[in-house]
């Protein structure tokens, strides 16, 4: 503790503390022979993309996955699907849904600081789904295994047990071999491996509005907009569009007034047709963090539970699956978990942090704005357009046949 305090690793220290002395301790009692606990089902808290790709690809073992909700259910989400024309390359649920999934193409971006235009972009960008078909029928093409069935149950805590995990409503306990978090940021099970609640900065807090208009095509993307650290967004929907906003840390006024504000703006600058009405209005944080502990013997987390979301977009649905899908795995092979799941998991969390601490808001702000400064003028401004957007859209790793047309 002392050295690592002399030498300014405390976060390493509390890491190995946590691994190595806590969950030890907490887990020495009850241990079950390992014949019995292989025979109890691995638990999935959570069905959204995480959970129903995490039992997807679980083989051999009974999976029973819960959820607080019954499905179809809405998630908070802008619905944008990144690249989807390689996601089945990936993912080979995105495959089995893709003949009953609806999408709406996005052709063409543009980019603003605050409320002034940057630059833009064309062809195609990304598809557009709603998250309560999308999400349902993920868990429909988890449940045609013969392996996995699904319970609304809205877990409360989760203890580790020896070899075996309870996860309990309060009332009643599933005893389970496994479990694996994909119960969203809020999550039980990032507790239950000792992470602390999300501090302020550690998550984006945003709003969105499920515009009901004429179908639109083009998406907007407005940085910093009233100078707040994040984004506000006109993402097209075949239903109309979504507008939604995300800020991270300490904003001025409350979220609504923001959302409302840029709303007014989008419709008097005919982004947002007048005819709009508000059909729906959603709120919910989404993590930019990953916490001190992801993966231990008989726990793992994945997706917004990891905290596994892009920082410099909020693109989270890609990183759920492909988290998911990686904890799936790693449990149907015979392997140390806990090691395996870090070294396979590594490559996304490096791949969605860009910072390991936001810094103060005015220094954050001063960056963004020299980096769109360069955007907007200079010789350069061409190339770091095109470094942005990729940065933006791209994947570190493209897969062998991708589709994906850098900029
Ligand atoms: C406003 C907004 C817009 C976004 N837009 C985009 C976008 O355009 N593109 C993109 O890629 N990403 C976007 N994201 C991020 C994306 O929505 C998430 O990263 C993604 O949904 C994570 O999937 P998940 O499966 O990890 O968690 P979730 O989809 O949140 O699913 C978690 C599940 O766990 C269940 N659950 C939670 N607690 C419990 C409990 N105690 N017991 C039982 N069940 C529980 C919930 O009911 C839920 O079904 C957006 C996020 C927000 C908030």
């Amino acid at each position: 503790y002392l050295i690592a305090l002399r030498t300014g690793k405390m976060s390493a220290f509390w890491s190995f503390f946590i691994r190595t002395v806590y969950l030890k301790c907490t887990n020495s009692e009850n241990e079950l022979p390992k014949s019995a606990y292989m025979k109890k089902p691995i638990v999935i808290v959570g069905a959204g993309p995480a959970g129903s790709t995490a039992a997807y690809y679980l083989a051999n073992r009974d999976v029973l996955i819960v959820d607080k909700k019954s499905f179809p259910r809405h998630k908070p989400c802008g619905g944008g699907l990144l690249n989807s024309r390689d996601w089945g390359l990936y993912f080979g649920n995105f495959s089995a849904i893709q003949p009953n999934l609806h999408t709406h193409p996005v052709f063409g971006m543009t980019m603003y600081w605050d409320t002034k235009p940057v630059f833009a972009r064309e062809g195609h960008l990304f598809d557009h789904v709603r998250r309560v078909e999308f999400d349902d029928l993920l868990l429909q093409a988890a449940l045609k295994k013969s392996n996995v069935s699904f319970r609304q149950f809205s877990v409360s805590s989760v203890t580790l047990r020896g070899n075996e995990v309870i996860v309990s409503n309060g009332k009643d306990e599933i005893a389970a071999s496994c479990v694996i978090g994909c119960d969203g940021w809020n999550s039980q099970v990032a507790r239950c491996l000792g992470n602390p609640s999300l501090k302020k900065n550690q998550f984006g807090s945003c709003m969105e509005h499920d515009i009901a208009c004429d179908p639109t095509s083009r998406a907007h993307v407005f940085f910093c907009f009233r100078q707040e650290l994040g984004y506000a967004w006109v993402f097209p929907a075949s239903t109309g569009c979504y507008v939604g906003l995300g800020f991270v840390g300490n904003y001025v006024k409350p979220l609504r007034t923001y959302l409302d504000d840029f709303l007014d703006y989008c419709i008097g600058q005919g982004i947002v047709p007048k005819s709009a009405s508000i059909r729906n209005t959603f709120g919910a944080p989404d993590p930019i963090f990953i916490p001190q502990t992801y993966s231990h013997d008989n726990a793992l987390l994945a997706g917004d539970a990891m905290g596994l979301v892009k920082q410099i977009s909020g693109e989270g649905i890609f990183f759920a699956m492909l988290s998911g899908k990686i904890a799936g795995e790693t449990l149907s092979a015979k392997v140390d978990i806990a090691t395996e799941y870090r070294r396979r998991i590594n490559a996304s969390v490096k791949e969605v942090t860009l910072l390991r601490n936001i810094p103060p808001k005015p220094i954050a702000l001063s960056l963004l704005r020299g980096l769109f400064f360069l955007m907007r003028k200079g010789p350069f401004r061409v190339s770091v357009q095109n470094a942005f957007m990729n940065s933006f859209c791209r994947r570190r790793h493209l897969p062998v046949g991708s589709k994906y047309q850098p900029f």
